[in-house]
């Protein structure tokens, strides 16, 4: 239906109007051709709400957008590692979309957090690709049941924001494909986006906007993607190279410059009609399936959303600490606040996601009303970072009269946003200094941390409690204490490391080191692949979350399936008092030694809810997928035959079960024999047996093999080198003639 429409249309337009379709009429708005009824779609941000502008636009988040709920940053959102409640918040967002007359979602943001430096940390979801893709998912299936469309972003490898209009990013393909392109591959595949927004930056020193390999050699051609590209706004130095490339729809359109642009480029032979042509289909096939019936009422409720936006938060937030059981709070105990961010807290990162809340609930507000509150300072101010002793003398006081004193920490407004990276992952002084100056006071003392990304804590030894909540959105205020509390019992997991130091991340040399180049230098071994391979110390792990009850995992099997499957089963019991969420988490260790590879790499993850005392057994299946690489030789994923191990962990550090696995499903092509082939590779070959007995190189091998050193010599010498060992040269060129034949 609709592809006969657009075909119909296409022969209809003129070339001034095909110009026309492929840049945006304006800011958020498609173009409109009236003379053959196609009417304008609205696109709008983002990702944690809907930031739709109505009057001034901007890309910044600087002019108001008009009220919607604002969801937990997608930092917060990744720790629940909650399929289906992702896909709740997806169904939330298009129901406020299509509400607001809006046709398509920007984002879910997908990019890697490569450095906790990165000043857009917050709106993605994991450093890990499986975890980014695999809610990614669950997001876009989620927005697009309500009609909605998404445009999937920023493609790709996206890691920073300075010069994020203009820097390289340079790395080798086994890193783009493993690491940073896998998780749009995930959701291209299993969810079809509408749309997908390409990066401002380049990958090695190709501008994504102009990017063919990018946009139509791997994403359309390897991937077979439907939708359409659209770039990000203002990512378009050349449009006409653009829509060479692959790039459908430029935005914002730069108006009557654009047209002109491409109606010459196609006049003067730079640019195929049939080419324009694509991209007016595939804008064309977007207007038509998402335009919005202007009549249509919405069932749409902002109380609903919000209650939601509280769930989602509390259900993802992540305990850190928790020694002697300082929480969950008990009712007679007398509570402390200190903290501006208790008053003022930071719910949403600057930026394009920059939401214009319907209801903000405060941590203080929320802890008054309940009766939860013995008192509240302030304690520090976080326009600065000194010191105030009146403030400090203040907090120290209320300390000492309390039973327990809920700290709330994070990092200011200022310092974390879109646009800009950081330059620091320490709180401001005056806020460390503080925490350190009421433990000596108040023992009992819990930080409830509102940050976009992992932070240092000094402290941590002094403190009895740490809760990460990060940007909870507007309900933040009630989902923090029903979390303190107990009303629920929190099952947050980390979707990245938090390193001991700045200086021990994978990245610290290379990050923004120069304005035009950033160098992936640390290839596939980017955050817990990289600690956990070099087994350094970190503050968190990767996958850590505590909660208030207990678990074990056990009775692990691993079975090969039909199909080049694996299936993992394994049983989880709730070992405590209280009913309670468990994550457990399953990684391949790959050790067939024929690439280089972290140690282990997450798999598959599962969320299960059990009564105290309950069990419940759990099968997973592991595609081929899962015990692959991409060998750029042969520009395909290939497994190896060989042993791997399958570990279940409540982290990436605390594995606690494992099972070792042969797989014979080698893709992986034999090599040719050459004189620079080893020895050690020729006795492992069994299909070589022949050929060496044939050549009678078999009989020198069986001397040389009787001691365990010479076997060990022999490992590391080439066939060139056999006259070393005895043999003639004829003996070795026809051995590796009958080895090929
Ligand atoms: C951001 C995008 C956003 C767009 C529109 C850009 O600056 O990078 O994520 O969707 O603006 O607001």
């Amino acid at each position: 239906m609709t592809n006969t429409r657009v075909t119909s249309l296409v022969d209809q337009l003129t070339l001034q109007e095909k110009a026309e379709l492929v840049s945006g009429k304006n800011f958020w708005f498609t173009q409109a051709i009236d003379r053959l009824g196609l009417q304008k779609i609205m696109m709008t941000d983002g990702p944690s709400g809907l930031r739709k502008q109505a009057d001034s636009a901007d890309a910044l988040g600087l002019n108001r957008s008009v009220q919607a709920v604002n969801f937990p940053a997608s930092a917060l959102t990744a720790s629940s590692f909650n399929r289906p409640m992702l896909e709740k918040l997806g169904e939330h967002l298009g129901n406020a979309a299509r509400a607001n007359q809006v046709s398509v979602l920007l984002g879910p943001g997908i990019n890697i957090k490569r450095s906790p430096l990165a000043g857009r940390n917050f709106e993605y979801f994991s450093e890990d690709p499986l975890v980014a893709g695999e809610l990614g998912t669950a997001y876009v299936q989620g927005v697009q049941s309500q009609g909605v469309g998404v445009s999937v972003k920023h493609f790709a490898a996206n890691n920073r924001e300075n010069q994020r209009f203009t820097a390289s990013s340079n790395m080798d393909e086994r890193t783009l494909r493993e690491i940073y392109l896998a998780a749009f591959e995930r959701i291209v595949k299993q969810a079809q986006p509408a749309t997908l927004m390409c990066s401002y930056n380049a990958i090695n020193h190709s501008l994504n906007s102009q990017n063919k390999r990018l946009l139509t050699d791997i994403l359309r051609d390897e991937w077979n993607f439907k939708g359409l590209v659209m770039s990000d706004w203002g990512a378009v130095a050349d449009h006409t190279a653009a829509l060479k490339a692959g790039l459908d729809l430029e935005m914002p359109g730069k108006g009557q410059a654009s047209v002109d642009e491409i109606v010459t480029a196609v006049e003067q032979g730079q640019l195929a009609e049939a080419q324009l042509d694509r991209s007016v289909e595939r804008v064309l096939t977007m207007i038509l399936d998402y335009a919005l019936p202007a009549d249509e009422t919405v069932d749409y409720d902002l109380n609903e959303q919000h209650d939601f936006a509280k769930q989602m938060a509390e259900q993802s937030m992540v305990l850190l600490k928790n020694s002697d059981d300082i929480l969950p709070l008990k009712p007679e105990e007398q509570v402390g606040i200190v903290g501006e961010l208790a008053a003022k807290p930071r719910y949403q990162g600057g930026g394009s996601s920059h939401v214009n809340a319907f209801k903000v609930t405060t941590p203080l507000e929320v802890a008054q009303s309940d009766g939860l509150e013995s008192g509240y300072a302030q304690g520090y101010s976080l326009d600065t970072t000194t010191v105030d002793t009146d403030l400090v003398n203040d907090a120290l006081e209320l300390a000492k009269s309390v039973d327990k004193v809920i700290f709330f920490a994070g990092v200011p407004e200022q310092d974390e946003s879109e646009g800009y990276d950081k330059t620091t992952i320490e709180l401001p002084a005056n806020q460390n200094d503080l925490i350190t100056k009421i433990a000596a006071v108040n023992p009992n003392i819990v930080v409830v941390l509102q940050n976009g990304s992992a932070v240092t804590m000094p402290w941590l030894a002094q403190v009895k409690g740490v809760l990460e909540t990060y940007l909870a959105g507007e309900a933040v205020g009630e989902a923090t204490w029903d979390v303190l509390d107990g009303t629920i019992n929190p099952s947050g997991h980390l979707a990245e490391t938090f390193p001991l130091r700045i200086e021990d991340t994978p990245s610290y040399e290379t990050f923004n080191a120069s304005r035009e180049d950033e160098n992936y230098r640390e290839g596939l071994f980017v955050g817990y692949r990289y600690y956990d391979t070099k087994k350094l110390p970190v503050l968190f792990p990767f996958g850590y979350g505590l909660s208030y009850t207990t678990f074990s995992f056990h009775d692990l099997q691993v079975k090969e399936v039909a199909g080049h499957q694996v299936a993992v089963q394994l049983t989880v019991t709730n070992t405590g008092q209280r009913a309670g969420v468990a994550t457990p988490q399953i990684y391949v260790a790959n050790q067939t030694s024929q690439i280089e590879k972290p140690v282990k790499e997450l798999r598959d993850f599962a969320k299960v809810a059990l009564e105290a005392g309950e069990s419940q057994t759990i099968t997973r299946t592991l595609d081929q997928r899962a015990f692959s690489w991409f060998n750029p030789q042969t520009e395909a994923w290939e497994s190896d035959t060989g042993t791997y191990e399958i570990l279940v962990g409540t982290s990436v550090t605390d594995v606690v079960l494992r099972q070792a696995l042969t797989l014979k499903w080698g893709s992986t092509t034999l090599q040719p024999v050459t004189e620079n082939t080893y020895f050690s590779d020729v006795i492992r070959r069994r299909d070589l047996t022949a050929a060496l007995e044939e050549s009678g190189l078999d009989k020198l091998l069986a001397t040389l093999n009787g001691s365990s050193e010479n076997a060990q010599l022999l490992e590391n010498i080439p066939l060139r080198s056999a006259v070393m060992l005895g043999a003639d040269s004829q003996q070795v060129a026809q051995f590796i003639r009958l080895a090929n034949r």
